[in-house]
């Protein structure tokens, strides 16, 4: 255990995009901490069930590379994923299946092999700031309260928790009511007879959404969202009373477990605790009425067993920074070039109903990607502090693309890459040169052009 209460860069939140910051930080030099609430790395990957990982691709382009794919490669190294696959349900260009637990493994190993050092089991509870810098912060332990320097820090929580406890302007939700994307429960479920499964489908096309139905055979593992019919017929006699309108699935890579994305809990903050609070229950309510009725009425689900839902309720989204650019859905449509480009994605927008059933998409033109600028990074106001994940500056629509796990991989790497330069060469954030920025992304295979 360290003794240290110092460190160049300081990484808030251990999800993948606060881990890939971390490791871009520690090799350009900077000695970096992540502090992570739970007492594992992976954030909704490993906390909250989500999978697969959606996508490293616009068509037929890799644009999320470096830290990522070393990522999925060490995953596969183990067998915990089968790489870059079709995606069954052609709704992105490809999905990336793993294994959770040995998620978890590879990042620690990843943490170790770059020389980051990780504090779990600590929570954010203040912030000393003058002027416009942050010059520390103070997390609760098992030990009581801890307090840690750093030169420069990122926001990687998800929730936007750092910048919202430094007094940075935040906003939360859509425009319109302030609502945010629903939470959901995933499911892991086991048992599953993805033979049976697929023969259904094949059987009752007309009941799954499955375009095409030769992607069957030739992708290694299924997406699929359907049971339509059996679905509305449980909702109509009161088994079901989830506000959504089919079941949606991903298979893992172990065998018989599919992930269900199915709960969904709407018109509750995920940043207020007692709306949070009635979130985790409510979601483990639904969790088990889903188990039910899939066992009862649902092909290949006749011996599934429900074998965990996460650690939290899972959260598409919630509060956002405010940055020196705000992100928009335009921008992402329109395939802006930003000349402060550091990461790209092909993530469709995603909207998931706030208030009720149905999921609303604008997807990118085939191959189409979109720019992520540095200045939707940077915080408002502070000269060393920077956000990266699902929390950075954009609009409710902009965020419900760019908050799919490979973009914020690269969007952290670009932040960790940054504030790695920054903290070495003792400058501020908004002083870092672009073309410096540019040579280090490149140096680590990092696509953002
Ligand atoms: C139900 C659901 C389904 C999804 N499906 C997919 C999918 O199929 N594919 C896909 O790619 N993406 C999917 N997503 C989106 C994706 O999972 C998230 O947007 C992404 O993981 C966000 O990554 P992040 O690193 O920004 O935040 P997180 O993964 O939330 O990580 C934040 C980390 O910070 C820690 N933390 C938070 N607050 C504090 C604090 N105060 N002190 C210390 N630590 C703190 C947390 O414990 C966590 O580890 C889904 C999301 C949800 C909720």
């Amino acid at each position: 255990m360290s003794q240290k209460n110092s460190w160049d860069v300081v990484v808030v939140g251990g999800g993948v995009s606060g881990c890939m910051a971390a490791f871009a930080a520690a090799k350009q030099g900077a000695d970096t901490l992540i502090i992570e609430r739970y007492g594992f790395l992976g954030g909704a990957l490993t906390n909250s069930g989500v999978g697969p990982m959606m996508t490293f691709h616009a068509g037929a382009r890799q644009v999320v590379t470096g830290l990522p794919q070393e990522l999925v490669d060490r995953l596969s190294d183990k067998n915990a994923s089968v790489g870059h696959i079709e995606d069954t349900i052609s709704y992105a260009s490809s999905v990336t299946p793993f294994d959770a637990e040995v998620l978890k493994l590879v990042l620690d190993e990843m943490a170790l092999d770059y020389g980051v050092d990780v504090l779990f089991h600590a929570t954010l509870s203040g912030v000393r700031r003058t002027g416009d810098s942050i010059s520390s912060i103070t997390v609760q332990t098992r030990s009581g309260a801890l307090e840690i320097q750093g030169k420069i820090f990122i926001d990687a929580t998800g929730d936007a928790a750092l910048s919202f406890e430094a007094g940075a302007d935040v906003r939360i939700g859509r425009s319109s009511d302030g609502l945010c994307q629903p939470m959901t429960a995933n499911m892991k479920v086991a048992g599953v007879d993805i033979k049976r499964l697929k023969d259904e489908i094949r059987n009752n096309p007309e009941n799954f959404n499955v375009k095409d139905l030769s992607s069957l055979d030739r992708s290694p593992k299924l997406s699929v969202a359907g049971f339509v019919r059996e679905f509305n017929r449980a909702k109509k006699d009161g088994k079901i009373t989830t506000e959504r309108e089919d079941v949606l699935l991903f298979e893992t890579v172990n065998p018989g477990e599919v992930i269900l994305n199915t709960t969904r809990v709407i018109r509750l903050s995920p940043v207020e605790p007692w709306d949070l609070s009635k979130a985790e229950y409510e979601g483990r309510r639904q969790a088990f009425e889903i188990i039910n009725f899939l066992r009862s009425s649902c092909a290949g689900f006749e011996n599934a067993v429900l074998l965990s839902t996460g650690v939290q309720i899972g959260v598409r989204e919630s509060r956002r920074v405010v940055g020196d650019y705000v992100l928009t859905a335009d921008d992402l449509l329109k395939s802006v070039k930003f000349t402060d480009s550091i990461a790209l994605g092909g993530y469709p927008i995603d909207i998931h109903n706030p208030t009720g059933a149905e999921t609303a998409t604008t997807h990118l033109k085939p191959g189409q990607f979109y720019y992520i600028p540095f200045r939707s990074i940077t915080v408002k106001g502070f000269s060393n502090l920077m956000v990266c994940g699902r929390c950075i500056s954009t609009t409710h629509e902009a965020g419900a693309a760019i908050r799919v796990t490979p973009i914020v991989m690269a969007i952290g790497q670009a932040a960790g890459v940054a504030a790695g330069i920054c903290s070495v060469s003792g400058i501020p954030v908004r002083a870092l040169d672009y073309e410096r920025l540019k040579e280090s992304l490149t140096a680590i295979n990092a696509t953002f052009e």
